[in-house]
């Protein structure tokens, strides 16, 4: 762990992921017999965070998990990946987040989370960690964390002139707060989370949602679309489109996280927005390359044998 200061600070959910694997979906009441269990590291934050370290940035963590095993699960990786953690809270006396997934036969799935000890993460976290915030190029968090704690960052990280990057995944329910979108320098919302930020129907135009939110106030918007990539939109400026790459797919959890995270390291070591996008989009594709959400996750030089 590094004792310089932190260039990317990700407000992060950490969640195990408990998988197991059931030919279909199950009746109310049933019970079946499932196979090929796994725990295995998830949680928005937590993912993005490796990601941007994987990508050569010094990275830290605010985030709140339980004194149990899946806590010292995370505390072991992320000293495996060179995180700075000594922002993470870790409670007793409230479980860790989980995530329970069941993978069908066919590939689709169904996933209860239970935020256990990220729900508690708010402003005094923050405040505390003020100094950290204020010390970063670039904040990072998505919607697995509390909202007040998101904007509690996202003001002191605006009155520092610190980048603030939302992935506004899973999608929210509810309009986002205006006070948020106008504090965002940069969301990553693939085109599901699009719609549902500027509340327009399945179908609607992602430049007219783009266009609604950015009339709000949010910054640049980079609308993820899978295997076909990425199109930023910048205020005032004709919308700009990046091809995915090709590559064998494992299985894609984890790329929206792995492009937020690669793209906050590249911002963070001064690439101008455009490299910066294509950086991301070569990790995201690399990990959609290996088997959940860490499996693929390129270091800096994977992706740079990927662009050249
Ligand atoms: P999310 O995982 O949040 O739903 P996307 O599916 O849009 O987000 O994927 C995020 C990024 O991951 C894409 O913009 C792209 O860079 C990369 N990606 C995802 N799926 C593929 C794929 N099948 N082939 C290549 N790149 C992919």
């Amino acid at each position: 762990m590094s004792d310089c200061r932190a260039e990317v600070v990700c407000l992060a959910s950490w969640n195990a992921d408990l998988i197991c694997r059931v030919a279909r979906p199950l009746q109310r009441g049933e019970t079946v017999m499932g196979r090929d269990f796994r725990v295995a590291p998830g949680g928005k934050g937590s993912n993005a965070a490796i990601a941007c370290a994987r990508q050569g940035a010094r990275t830290a963590l605010l985030a709140r998990i339980g004194a149990d095993d899946f806590g010292r699960m995370a505390l072991a990786l992320w000293d495996a990946e060179g995180i700075d953690r000594r922002a993470v809270e870790v409670v007793t006396g409230e479980p860790s987040g989980v995530a329970q997934i069941l993978v069908y036969d066919d590939g689709d799935n169904s996933i209860a989370v239970a935020s256990g000890a990220n729900a508690g993460l708010g402003p005094a976290h923050v405040d505390a960690a003020a100094d950290l915030l204020r010390g970063a190029r670039v904040v990072v968090t998505s919607c697995e964390v509390p909202l007040a704690a998101t904007l509690a960052a996202f003001r002191l990280a605006r009155a520092a002139g610190v980048t603030t990057l939302l992935n506004p995944a899973p999608a929210p329910a509810q309009p986002l707060p205006a006070e948020l979108i106008a504090l965002t320098d940069l969301l990553t919302p693939n085109e599901t989370e699009l719609r549902a930020l500027a509340d327009e129907p399945a179908g609607g135009d992602p430049a007219l949602a783009a266009q609604r939110l950015q009339a709000a106030g949010a910054g640049a918007i980079v609308v993820t679309r899978g295997a076909a990539g990425w199109t930023l939109f910048e205020p005032g400026r004709a919308p700009v489109h990046g091809s995915g790459h090709r590559v064998p797919v494992s299985d894609t959890i984890g790329a929206g996280d792995t492009f937020t995270g690669a793209l906050a390291a590249a911002l963070a070591r001064g690439e101008p927005m455009q490299e910066a996008l294509r950086q991301a989009n070569a990790a995201a594709a690399l990990s959609v390359t290996g088997a959940g959400a860490l499996g693929g996750m390129p270091d800096v030089d994977a992706v740079k044998r990927l662009l050249v």
